[in-house]
């Protein structure tokens, strides 16, 4: 094994496609309506072409194998023999793979659940006793070799054998207990990786930037003390990125493997490694460029960076952070972007472009970037200055701020108010917001963007949407009704579309999962709200019924998640903006007669640090801007909030702290097990644990809610219970939602 190292490269690769090639096959082999060879050749076609891109753009080692048909954790399953026994009787490999992914008729899935604290979702591998592992490399070896063949220099990728495990659901004992069974798996695939002609071998371990116990540290060492044994092997690169590895760095350094790749984009990472000694005889891939946000980099600081870097390590090559399977692919898609506001941004092959610049200057001396050098020093400037960034108003109204202006009034006395006010029977039944995005909705979207029809129009057909929604809703007799949500595309971009300070694309897709895309929008400037963004879909709902009407908003931390966010200040201060907005926007809405507000955070979680030192300060910050958005109201207004995406339990005193009157969370498929742990943490507030999943096309019986039901009462008393499902039901069918909404309200008048 003599491989020397390379100099540019990124961690890994989006693999949906610049225009979402890969989703548009996929989804027609799905539907049947193209075959495996049609689909397998869209995806060699899109490898190829980003393989060329990558070596002419001047990578010297390219990632390969980060492609995927649906996740590259179910992929690393399949790799290591671990898909779940139940998948088994597919005949079909890939068929076998989507069954994993997706579920058949009488297959279900594996659970999803986010990637770190990404927006992007991954499929847990179940492993238990009866788990065997075994090596199926070929997907991987074809991947190598077609790259090969192109004169790639190629990088096979995979994700390492701690992380993997980590990842894993066991059906019991310690996860690592497994390393026993993959580390001579993983041994033998790098042996087969080399005879296949790979130089270097990625392995990921993300895992490594949490927080880990002593035995894990220790296991780590074992781990790829044992991997880098013996030289018939490629050299073997440790990938970590989301965030430093602290102690785990030492660990690693300490094992025989040629290269360690770092997350540089944090604070002083740089300064980090070097009490580190072993990396003197390392490769160091350092992340300077941000492979999840869309800034351009200051190369200027990442060259400094890199200088200090250069001092503790054998050598340095310049990287992404992490992968760009987290932004989007070209800027070049985009013409709709304001020249100005373009010239800040880097998206994925942008990002490419100056990594080579960096590994340029590194190799050849800063002369020979410096019109790339000069390039981002202008940018920058006009970044800097440019003045959409302050809006002393903004900034002004928000110091003037008092902690009195965030409290309410105790929950006791605003329960007896609200409940004097509105009126409700016992156990309300409510909705979570949406109701089915039909194709027609969807139809008169895309019409309204594309000029066929104007706005007067697409408001009369959203106002059919909203008469159907009610309708629909009295007929089945709940209490508190709602909009249905039909003028959202999304529920983040349309209020950043609404909002001054958020520029959306046209193009930016990410891969959230399989082959569901997002357009984060991005996040720039100071935030402000030109007009109310909800007060018209509301208030025409309001006019349909004499029931109650909920109305819908989304909440800054969520708002922030799935936003590409601005790197100027900290993420604390964009949320406070943000939460003035809808502050306002609550008010207008209280004005107008709305006597319920929802903010949904499903987020809330999801943006919950990956080190316990660090999530005390996010759940202050991201708690009190949820508490400056809801507290501008009176006592009788109430207010609702909406949770999901489950393992509340690091957050739970957080929700407490919300204060919301109402909060539905996800509980449906945890059986109400949340409800003792909100509990425990003293919470006394309206609760409504979703009482079946709507994750699944499957009506609950009235039988089974009223189960739910009973389990509720368990742990909350009635005059605090609501019902609800546990989401909401945009991605169901008109006929299911109907049939399980039905019983739902079916189970509460019996239960009343
Ligand atoms: N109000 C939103 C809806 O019903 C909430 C969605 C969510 O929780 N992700 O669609
Ligand atoms: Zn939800």
């Amino acid at each position: 094994m003599t491989s020397s190292p390379f100099t540019a490269t990124v961690l890994g690769l989006p693999r949906v496609g610049p225009h979402r090639e890969l989703k548009r096959a996929t989804e027609a082999y799905w539907a049947g309506r193209a075959g495996a060879a049609d689909l397998r050749a869209v995806a060699a076609g899109l490898r190829r072409d980003q393989l060329r891109a990558l070596t002419e753009a001047g990578l010297d080692s390219v990632p390969v194998g980060t492609f995927s048909y649906y996740d590259h954790v179910l992929d690393t399953a399949a790799l290591l023999g671990a898909l779940p026994a139940r998948v088994a009787g597919v005949a079909d490999p890939l068929d076998r793979y989507f069954a994993a992914a997706r579920g058949t008729d009488s297959v279900a899935p594996l659970e999803m659940t986010k990637w770190f604290d990404t927006n992007y979702h991954y499929l847990v591998p179940e492993i238990d006793a009866a788990t065997r592992f075994a090596l199926h490399p070929d997907d991987l070896l074809e991947q190598l070799a077609e790259a090969l063949e192109l004169g790639v220099p190629a990088r096979p990728v995979v994700l390492g054998p701690l992380t993997f495990l980590k990842l894993s659901k066991h059906a019991d004992g310690d996860p690592l207990d497994r390393l026993r069974d993959l580390v001579p798996l993983y041994r033998e695939l790098l042996t087969r990786l080399a005879e296949a002609g790979a130089a270097w071998v990625q392995l990921d371990e993300p895992i490594l930037v949490t927080d880990l116990s002593e035995p894990e540290l220790a296991a780590v060492r074992a781990t790829y003390t044992a991997l880098a044994a013996g030289d018939d092997r490629p050299a073997v690169l440790v990938a970590t990125y989301f965030g430093h590895p602290g102690a785990a760095l030492a660990a690693l350094a300490a094992t025989p493997v040629e290269g360690i790749a770092l997350d540089c984009t944090g604070d002083a990472p740089a300064e980090a490694v070097a009490p580190v000694s072993a990396l003197t005889g390392k490769l160091l891939v350092a992340g300077v460029v941000d492979g999840r946000n869309i800034w351009r980099a200051d190369l200027d600081a990442a060259l400094s960076t890199l200088d200090t870097l250069l001092g503790s390590a054998a050598a340095v090559a310049v990287s992404s952070s992490c992968s760009l399977l987290h932004v989007p692919y070209a800027l070049s898609a985009e013409a709709g972007l304001d020249e100005r506001l373009r010239s800040w941004l880097a998206f994925g092959a942008e990002k490419v472009a100056e990594i080579a610049a960096l590994a340029t200057a590194l190799t050849e001396g800063t002369d020979a970037v410096a019109d790339a050098l000069r390039a981002a020093r202008d940018a920058a400037a006009t970044r800097r200055t440019d003045p959409r960034l302050r809006d002393e108003t903004v900034r002004a109204r928000l110091a003037a701020l008092t902690p009195a202006d965030t409290r309410r009034a105790p929950a006791g006395d605003r329960r007896a108010k609200q409940r004097a006010h509105l009126d409700l029977p016992p156990l309300p039944t409510t909705t979570i917001g949406s109701y089915p995005q039909t194709p027609a909705i969807r139809r008169a979207r895309a019409e309204l963007r594309a000029g066929g029809i104007d706005r007067a129009e697409y408001v009369r057909r959203m106002r059919a949407e909203i008469d159907a929604v009610i309708a629909l809703q009295e007929r089945l007799g709940l209490d508190v009704l709602v909009h249905g949500e039909p003028e959202r595309n999304d529920m983040v971009q349309y209020f950043a579309e609404l909002l001054d300070g958020f520029a959306t694309t046209e193009h930016g897709w990410v891969q959230s999962y399989g082959t569901r895309c997002v357009r984060p929008p991005i996040l720039f400037g100071d935030v402000t709200r030109p007009a109310p963004m909800t007060l018209e879909w509301i208030g025409y709902a309001r006019t349909r019924t004499a029931k109650p009407v909920k109305a819908m908003l989304t909440g800054p931390v969520t708002i922030l998640a799935w936003s590409f966010v601005r790197d100027d200040q900290p993420l604390a201060d964009s949320a406070r903006q943000v939460a003035l907005a809808i502050r306002d926007e609550v008010a207008d809405l209280e004005a107008s007669g709305v006597r319920i507000v929802q903010v949904d955070e499903p987020a809330l979680r999801e943006l919950l640090p990956l080190r316990a030192a660090e999530q005390p300060a996010y759940l202050a910050w991201s708690v009190a801007a949820f508490r400056l958005a809801t507290t501008g109201v009176a006592d009788t207004t109430q207010i609702h909030t909406h949770l999901c995406y489950s393992e509340f339990g690091a957050i739970i005193d957080a929700i407490a702290g919300l204060d919301a009157d109402v909060t539905s969370i996800e509980a449906a498929r945890s059986r109400m097990e949340v409800l003792g742990d909100l509990n425990a943490a003293g919470f006394d507030l309206g609760v409504g644990p979703g009482v079946y999943d709507i994750h699944s096309p499957r009506v609950p019986s009235v039988a089974e809610i009223t189960e739910a039901l009973r389990a509720a009462l368990k742990g909350v008393p009635a005059e605090r219970l609501w019902v609800n499902p546990d989401c909401g039901l945009k991605t169901r069918g008109p006929v299911e939602v109907e049939a399980s909404l039905r019983n739902l309200v079916a189970a509460a008048h019996a239960l009343r």
